[in-house]
């Protein structure tokens, strides 16, 4: 839980002194619900450290704002008044954008952090910003029709694979997909009139991963995702996630894995993501772009001598990426997500050997796991984008 609370965004809460406090309870009690699941009042008093008649009027007031419900218990035999268990609302949702290469992957992703429902429109090649606003606005309105009056969208985060400035949603260089200085939530927020933010793929999987997933109340873990658009990743150390001086950091995609490599898109040769790439993989096994979904069972499952000398080639390669991010970090968890958790587990006992050039102090007691499929993991992280706002200030965004 403590690596989660670092991800709240810093968006400054306006009025007085008392005011302050109320909307700082508020965002507190909210973040909870929407981090830890379904709480009782008597756990939300005790993990506020607030009393039991504030934390009372500060579920209702989130009630009277529909972000949460109130149920009593329906099992248990603890003697006594149960304490009710306070709920996020399920219609609240966010909507999830992640532009790819071959795709562009639209869902609405609910405050308990599940998506409820996704489309992947296909693109012959790398879609334009103009694209992706176009597409996604008609797929948000496919997804949306016929349920506008049991959910409340609360906005649209995007999940770029490539570097974003935070502060205005700035796409500076998505050099796959060929975009320079494109301001993607600007346009996204006209077209649809839903707040728009966006951010690095790799990052939101990660904090989808930390607030969810395998890096839940993990201090210290690196984080590697692979998609169609190469690779990504991140760090959290000492409970925050290192984001460098504009956000930028964590590309592990960039580490150089190989001399006299293949050119990358950054221009450098070598690069993790120039050499390991989900598009080798899937043609080794024969399936197309869109079946990446099956990539794990096909690899896993392959007999064929070019294909396993592929796999352990692949997890060579790899293995050089994470040998650096372990000695540089000292983590506790290696986390692999996407088409890389495909090659771990297609590895077998090779797996372990990513390990094994590391510096003997920083591997010992480091684990490593596979994420979720990579999809879902960008569209929550999306999620996470949204509601990270609207936890931040839970009044004042619902105004808008
Ligand atoms: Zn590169």
């Amino acid at each position: 839980m403590s690596s989660s609370r670092e991800f709240v965004s810093r968006t400054p809460v306006q009025g007085g002194a008392t005011d302050q406090l109320r909307r700082s309870n508020l965002s507190n009690v909210l973040g909870l619900v929407h981090r830890e699941g379904p709480l009782s009042r008597a756990e939300l008093t005790r993990l506020t450290g607030l009393n039991r008649s504030t934390v009372g009027d500060l579920v209702a007031e989130l009630a009277e704002l529909g972000l949460v419900y109130e149920a009593l218990p329906t099992t248990g035999n603890v003697p006594g008044r149960p304490s009710p268990i306070v709920h996020a609302q399920s219609g609240v949702v966010a909507i999830a954008i992640n532009p790819e290469v071959d795709a562009i992957h639209v869902g609405l992703v609910g405050m308990s952090g599940r998506v409820l429902a996704k489309v992947r429109l296909e693109a012959a090649t790398a879609p334009t910003p103009a694209d992706v606003v176009r597409l996604a606005s008609a797929a948000i309105a496919g997804l949306l029709s016929g349920r506008e009056a049991s959910l409340r969208v609360v906005g649209i985060g995007v999940a770029v694979p490539g570097q974003v400035r935070v502060s205005d949603g700035t796409v500076r260089e998505a050099t796959h997909m060929g975009w320079a200085e494109e301001p993607l939530s600007r346009m996204l927020s006209e077209a649809t009139t839903f707040p728009a933010w966006a951010a690095n793929a790799a990052n939101l999987a990660m904090r989808a991963e930390s607030v969810f997933g395998a890096g839940k109340g993990v201090d210290d873990f690196v984080y590697f995702i692979g998609g169609a658009s190469g690779i990504g990743g991140g760090a959290v150390t000492g409970g925050r996630l290192l984001s460098g001086a504009a956000g930028y950091a964590g590309e592990f995609g960039h580490s150089f894995v190989r001399s006299r490599g293949t050119r990358c898109s950054c221009g450098a040769t070598g690069c993790l993501e120039a050499e390991v790439t989900q598009a080798g993989l899937l043609e080794a096994v024969g399936l197309a772009p869109a079946e990446a979904g099956l990539l794990g069972s096909r690899l896993a499952s392959s007999r064929d001598p070019g294909v396993r000398a592929l796999i352990s080639e692949q997890l060579d390669l790899l293995a050089i990426a994470v040998r650096t991010a372990v000695n540089l970090f000292n983590p506790t968890l290696v986390v692999l997500g996407g088409f890389l958790s495909d090659l771990y587990d297609a590895g077998g006992r090779e797996g372990d050997a990513l390990l094994s050039d590391a510096i003997r102090s920083a591997r010992e007691d480091v684990r490593i796991e596979g994420a979720a499929s990579a999809s879902d993991q960008l569209l929550i992280g999306c999620g996470e984008l949204v509601f990270s706002e609207l936890i931040a200030d839970p009044a004042s965004l619902l105004l808008h």
